[in-house]
């Protein structure tokens, strides 16, 4: 097949037949030169009905990658592996997050829109994702109103599951810093700490084995005296500030 001459293809397997057959679901990867393929695959001994509602699910999802929209699951974290709060994160109802969801979410939709009718993203817009990231991150601290220095902050990076690891949270805090006399602590290049890069910022401690080589958001503990708050920063919620045309992700806690 001559995948050249098509934006995007879509292949079913409809039947595992093989014993070197891989698992069943769908999945959506880069063709060459920024095309698309989708593949649906038939559970093992049971044959696909191209037609029902799950392929068509499965189908929808897949299209909202070819679309731009990263996977919202990749984003919850269970309280057993969040060994810094022990608190479970979930994340927001979306056909990204589970095919039969039956809507999108908000962060979805507004990739889809920035997409477009692009047929391949990654030629009308070069680094697609990256672009999504703001320029800064802000935390401004008060103590009943007003700015406090000195309040210790710890961004604990969430990660995506690998082979050694569930998705979870690393206990080891990726960079940490305390606010000025403003109540203020800023990351003014905030996308070289969620995509780790150590040569920018040697004081970071890049956590092992990080899947797609970045943090997936972090789970920051704010620390004031014997006071602690904690704030989930998903990345979802770290890029919907550059849809809402802003440049700083800002965070405000209050003790
Ligand atoms: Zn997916």
């Amino acid at each position: 097949m001559d995948f050249s001459k098509y934006d995007f293809v879509i292949l079913f397997d409809a039947l595992q037949d093989k014993t070197d057959d891989r698992g069943s679901g769908g999945a959506h990867g880069g063709g060459s030169d920024s095309r698309s393929v989708i593949t649906v695959i038939a559970e093992k001994n049971k044959p696909k009905d191209i037609f029902d509602e799950t392929t068509r699910n499965t189908l929808t999802h897949e299209l909202g990658h070819y679309r731009g929209v990263t996977d919202v699951y990749q984003y919850i974290i269970e309280a057993e592996d969040n060994p810094v709060s022990h608190e479970k994160f979930d994340t927001y109802k979306c056909i990204m997050n589970w095919a039969a969801a039956g809507e999108w979410c908000d962060y979805a939709v507004n990739c889809m829109n920035l997409a477009g009718d692009a047929k391949r993203i990654g030629i009308e817009f070069p680094d697609f994702f990256n672009s999504l990231y703001p320029k800064s991150m802000e935390f401004d601290i008060t103590v009943g109103g007003k700015p406090e220095r000195g309040v210790m902050i710890e961004l604990y990076p969430s990660r995506a599951g690998a082979s050694d690891h569930p998705r979870d949270i690393y206990p080891v805090a990726l960079v940490s810093g305390k606010t000025n006399s403003d109540g203020k602590w800023i990351l003014s290049d905030f996308k070289n700490y969620i995509v780790p890069n150590k040569d920018k910022h040697p004081e970071i401690n890049i956590p092992p084995s990080l899947s797609y080589g970045r943090c997936f958001g972090f789970l920051a503990k704010v620390s004031y005296g014997t006071s602690v708050k904690y704030k989930w920063m998903s990345e979802i919620d770290i890029q919907m500030v550059t849809f809402e045309g802003k440049d700083s992700y800002i965070v405000n806690i209050d003790f």
